[in-house]
């Protein structure tokens, strides 16, 4: 199997759905595609695999430019939208949708992934509706939200669904072991207590700190006995959530640019030449603008923290 899936866990029906599309690419690709699943299932995962291997000269290798490009986040050819915000503004998504009508520069397609495609209001779903009632040649469309109840049944019935569920405990397990060398009994614990989010569930067995903050959130779930002493509890755990999402992020900054450095065939630690500094000071400036919040809203949402009121 190709390699731009290796990270996707538990998902063999959806890659094959795409691995069959993408082997249909002389007869067309569908224009618009809708990843649905819970929140860490994957689907923005899913969505910039897809992109990788449509780009891609051999389905996605997850080795060549267009590959690493694509899985750094730093294709010229696919605009990734994603929002901190409660709502995406129509004019992000007019600015999307103006982008996706330029020819591409170095991929085969001009691709357009919209993350939390749920958080449109009803006049900005219309803006990208045109957008899919009237495709461009060559442009591909995919919207990530959790179900397809979350978008207009007109925007539904343009697009193909790929479904994602969440992967088991025991195969984020599988995949720490593997990837990570994690020791089995840690992994499994820390799959379970990550309720099964993968990134989550990395970050618990291979990071002391990170194990840390989680006993500490556990200890002060168990001192609320009144309300005053839960108000502080709470302003507590915001601020630990705050540190776990600035942890979060600057791991995932740190990948991109190693992806980035790969893509043009450089080691972690080359100096950079004069000629690629812009690159990557348009891809820091990218990080910068997806600011923790984003992690913050992640964690808490999927947390790992348990009710104080479900015995654990
Ligand atoms: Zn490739």
């Amino acid at each position: 199997m190709a390699e731009v899936w290796d990270e996707l866990l538990g998902q063999p029906e959806a890659i094959e759905l795409l691995t069959k599309a993408l082997s249909n690419k002389e007869a067309g690709v569908h224009h618009a595609w809708l990843f649905t699943g819970p929140a860490g299932s994957g689907r923005s995962l899913m969505a910039r695999a897809f992109a990788a291997a449509l780009q891609c000269e051999k389905a996605g290798c997850g080795d060549c430019q267009q590959c690493s490009l694509a899985m750094a986040n730093a294709h010229p050819d696919i605009n990734l939208l994603a929002t901190e915000r409660v709502q995406i503004s129509i004019d992000e998504v007019r600015t999307l949708v103006s982008r996706s009508a330029s020819s591409s520069s170095m991929g085969n397609y001009r691709i357009a992934i919209i993350e939390d495609a749920d958080r449109m209001t009803e006049r900005t779903s219309n803006v990208l509706l045109k957008a899919l009632e009237e495709p461009e040649r060559d442009t591909i469309w995919m919207l990530c939200a959790p179900s397809v109840a979350d978008l207009l049944p007109t925007i539904r019935s343009r697009t193909r669904n790929v479904v994602l569920r969440l992967p088991s405990a025991e195969e984020v397990a599988q995949l720490l072991v593997q990837r990570d060398g994690v020791d089995h009994e840690l992994a499994i614990n820390s799959a379970r207590q990550a309720q099964n989010h993968v990134g989550m569930a990395r970050r618990l067995a291979t990071s002391q700190e990170a194990r840390a903050r989680r006993t500490e959130t556990l200890r002060e779930l168990s001192s609320i006995t009144n309300l005053s002493k839960a108000m502080i509890a709470a302003e507590h755990l915001l601020s630990v959530a705050k540190r776990d999402a600035q942890a979060l992020s600057e791991e995932r900054d740190g990948s991109e640019r190693e992806n980035l450095m790969k893509a043009y065939g450089l080691s972690k630690d080359d100096k950079l030449p004069p000629n690629l500094r812009a690159e990557f000071k348009a891809l820091e400036e990218n990080q910068k603008g997806a600011a923790p919040e984003r992690f913050v809203m992640a964690s808490t949402e999927s947390s790992p923290m348990p009710s104080p009121f479900i015995e654990t």
